[in-house]
């Protein structure tokens, strides 16, 4: 980073004119990594090895929820603790890794009734119990509006974290679930896909989790595998709410761009197809749909209809800072 950033006419540069990618790629190089560290910003997680580490790699991560932006005033406490918690353990499963423990700071004006803590740490201990996610503390501060802010641990045999940047043209492309209509309330009770994810570390080259919309994410799994991504429309399992929605937006738009499906989308080798889809179905009862394909068109992302047409999917789905204002707890990101 250099000094004051300015634009053309010496204003100074807000994050508003960078958008939240920009700001990431700012941050990233002031940070100067270590030997010790495998995978620093960019992946879900990072991952950290200490030496003598007894064949384990550590998976880091942290995640706000913020209040007019990730949720509602009038959201129930319990489905804010779901939500900060669920947001860490689906980046810790799309790393193929199995979540150790956390901590939880909350920031909340002093007006915050007790009722409304003691809900948000039950809906947080409930999901965090469920996946052996142990809360292991955090710290309370002073603020104008609530906020929970989980950092979780995960480990992983090392070596075998599933990153972005492993998928290779010629991979297929498959999604965990179904997708879109987060602005539904699918966003604040969904299940993180923690044992899918473990399990897939075992299949998946890369993976990520849908959290910024199918074609954001497909873009941030192809732009570190140095590689593009043509999803096939007619594969994309839409959800049920994206097409109850009925807002005049077609609901595979939904499926493409709404932000916190929180399912899991990964790259398979394509020779592993058919092993992979009776292991699948042996394992889970939920759906898992192969949607695409890996190509050679770096950074490209592309959604193929069934009449031959192809339309290249920009600026598709949730970044922090660029949006018009809030109609909160509709679209967020992780
Ligand atoms: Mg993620």
């Amino acid at each position: 980073m250099s000094g004051p950033a300015r634009d053309s006419v010496g204003r100074m540069e807000t994050l508003r004119d960078i958008g939240e990618l920009a700001a990431i790629e700012r941050i990233a190089r002031r940070l100067p990594g270590r030997r010790d560290v495998v995978v620093g910003v960019g992946d879900d997680c990072a991952v950290v090895r200490l030496s003598g580490g007894a064949g384990v790699d550590w998976v880091l991560t942290s995640d706000p929820v913020v209040q007019g932006t990730h949720f509602a005033a009038e959201t129930a406490p319990e489905d804010v603790g779901h939500k900060a918690v669920g947001r860490v353990l689906s980046d810790i499963a799309a790393m193929g890794a199995d979540p150790r423990w956390g901590l939880i700071d909350i920031v909340a004006p002093s007006a915050l009734p007790v009722a409304t803590l003691d809900g948000l740490y039950r809906g947080a201990v409930a999901l965090a119990g469920a996946h052996d996610f142990c809360i292991v503390g955090g710290d309370l501060s002073e603020g104008p509006a609530l906020e929970a802010h989980v950092f979780g641990v995960g480990a992983v045999p090392c070596g075998r974290a599933v990153l972005r940047s492993g998928a290779r043209p010629g991979d297929l492309l498959f999604v965990t679930g179904t997708l879109g209509g987060s602005a539904s309330g699918r966003h604040l009770r969904f299940e993180p896909r923690v044992k899918e994810g473990r399990w897939l570390r075992d299949w998946a080259g890369a993976m990520i989790d849908v959290s910024d919309g199918l074609a954001a994410d497909a873009r941030h799994l192809a732009t570190m595998s140095g590689a593009g991504c043509d999803l096939d429309a007619r594969a994309v399992p839409v959800s049920d709410a994206a097409r109850a929605l009925r807002d005049g937006v077609p609901p595979l738009d939904h499926a493409l761009r709404d932000g916190e499906d929180f399912e899991l989308l990964f790259a398979l080798a394509e020779e592993r197809e058919d092993e992979f889809m009776a292991a699948w179905r042996k394992a889970f009862d939920l759906p898992c749909t192969r949607i695409g394909i890996v190509t050679d068109r770096a950074g490209l992302v592309r959604c193929c209809f069934p009449d031959g047409a192809t339309v290249a999917l920009e600026g598709a789905g949730y970044a922090h800072f660029r949006q018009a204002s809030s109609a909160c707890a509709a679209k967020t990101t992780g």
